[in-house]
């Protein structure tokens, strides 16, 4: 077995019995990189040079994760290092500050490799609207690998990154999890600082790990989890050791399954891998019974009220001022010159759906119509809020699928809208309730593309979750399946 097809805890034993050094795994990636990333387009930023220099004076004692590489969502500030969030408005930009989860990492001894593709400000789910052009699913070149964290799943399933981080707003880690066929976590919201995440809609956005199984999300949360004082709604809550709740029996969980998520439109494949999982969990002796979530139906409208409400409130930043790409005036008499740069920089900064969403969140928020829309939807979002609620009351986890179909081809939805929108029909709940969800494989449709199962916990249950999902993955073999490239 190649080394680059070792999970991330395997990688981490050989450098802690220092059977292999940091510049021997990094140069490893390295090879592997120039071999996929021309057929998938992973990696947007990378500096092979500087990576070398930066593995050379690793401390292999003291830290825990001894140079460890991991690939970057490019919406994630690296102090010094591109940060384009996919887009062109951000051309040049290197952020003068680390995020604190880039922070924790490099504290602990990790590599972080560079920056993995993504759509343009997280907007969309093939991750097809990135100014730097889409990203290739390693399972099927001509299909798109999920969005927006595409790069970022499609970078572990490739085996050119042992493990990534995402961010997920609305399904960004989870949907293209199970489109590659990796782990994907969405912590609660809280849970992780988003300091130095390039907001989209912060009261929904949350930063998670995208690995190749269940340890090594329980082995990142350690590190990245907690509480910071510069991120003002993370919790002030302990972080338990998450390596510890696997191995634990799932005896008597008790697991709902809510009717809501089995719509028509699911995929019979979809629905057929989620079914066998059911099975796997019976055996282990979980318990589980049809609930309904009867909010569900109108997730996906609220959500496309309130992201896009604060993504325009949060990308009016972006006017050539202050980061990355500045227009000119195009004629030094220009009536009102800052007016035109401005318009100017914005009309070719950014990308379609960016456009369009920050004309519909202006327009959900303008007065006149601000109650009609955005208030409704705020509305809306609580009464999903509670249906959760009450199901956590009797039930530890709620499974569904995580998306109604496997991978779709490049350029099957792009002229559709609303299309891609449906694609997070199943995962967008878990954001506006705020609560913990997980993206596992469970199988493969007929033209051998991953399937994803979802859990979802009650806040700050992460370890549920990993449970469930850590039991799960000992009794199958999907998890230790990659793709031929
Ligand atoms: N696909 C969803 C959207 O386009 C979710 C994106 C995300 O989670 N960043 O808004």
């Amino acid at each position: 077995m190649e080394i680059t097809a070792f999970t991330a805890s395997q990688l981490l034993e050989l450098l802690s019995n220092k059977k292999i050094s940091p510049k021997e795994l990094l140069s490893a990636y390295l090879k592997h990189i120039e071999n996929i990333n021309r057929k998938t387009n992973i990696f947007i930023h990378i500096d092979p040079e500087e990576l070398i220099k930066t593995s050379k004076n690793i401390d292999t004692e003291k830290t825990l994760l001894k140079g460890l590489p991991i690939a970057i969502k490019d919406n994630i500030c690296v102090k010094n290092q591109l940060t384009t969030c996919g887009s062109h408005i951000l051309k040049g930009f290197k952020p003068p500050y680390n995020a604190t989860v880039i922070d924790k990492l490099q504290q602990q001894g990790a590599i972080i490799m560079g920056k993995v593709n993504m759509d343009e400000f997280a907007f969309g789910s093939s991750c097809e609207s990135s100014y730097y052009g889409p990203t290739r699913n390693p399972w099927n070149t001509e299909c798109a690998p999920g969005g927006s964290s595409g790069g970022s799943a499609a970078a572990v399933a490739a085996g050119i990154a042992p493990w990534s981080l995402g961010s997920d707003t609305g399904g960004s880690i989870r949907q293209p999890a199970s489109l590659c066929g990796v782990a994907g976590l969405k912590p609660t919201y809280g849970r992780i600082s988003r300091y130095g995440l390039i907001a989209f809609a912060s009261s929904l956005d949350q930063i998670g790990p995208l690995t190749r199984d269940v340890r090594d999300s329980a082995l990142l949360m350690n590190i990245i989890s907690g509480y910071d004082s510069k991120d003002s709604t993370s919790a002030n809550m302990p972080v338990p050791n998450y390596l510890n709740c696997l191995n634990q029996d799932i005896k008597g969980i008790k697991i709902a399954i809510p009717r809501e998520y089995f719509i028509s439109g699911t995929d019979e494949d979809v629905k057929a891998g989620v079914l066998k999982a059911i099975d796997v969990l019976k055996k282990l002796g979980a318990q589980l019974e049809e609930i309904s979530l009867p909010h569900t139906e109108y997730a996906v409208a609220a959500y496309y009220i309130i992201a896009p409400s604060e993504a325009s409130s949060n990308l009016a930043r972006f006017d050539g001022v202050q980061y990355g790409l500045r227009e000119t005036a195009r004629t030094s008499d220009a009536e009102n010159p800052l007016i035109e740069m401005y318009s100017k920089t914005r009309a070719n900064g950014f990308g379609i759906e960016a456009k369009r969403r920050i004309i519909l969140g202006t327009y959900a928020l303008s007065s006149g119509y601000y109650d009609a829309y955005y208030l409704k939807a705020l509305k809306v979002r609580t009464k999903i809020a509670e249906d959760f609620k009450t199901a956590f009351k009797k039930f530890d986890c709620i499974l569904t699928p995580t998306s109604p179909t496997g991978a779709f081809k490049l350029g099957e939805k792009l002229n559709d809208p609303l299309a891609m929108y449906l694609s997070d029909i199943f995962t967008i709940s878990a954001n506006l309730a705020g609560i913990p969800a997980l993206s596992v494989p469970c199988g493969f449709t007929k033209e051998n593309l991953p399937v994803g199962l979802q859990l979802m916990a009650r806040p700050f249950e992460e370890e549920t979750l990993l449970k469930i999902a850590y039991a799960y993955e000992q009794s199958t073999e999907w998890h230790k399946k990659m793709p031929e490239l």
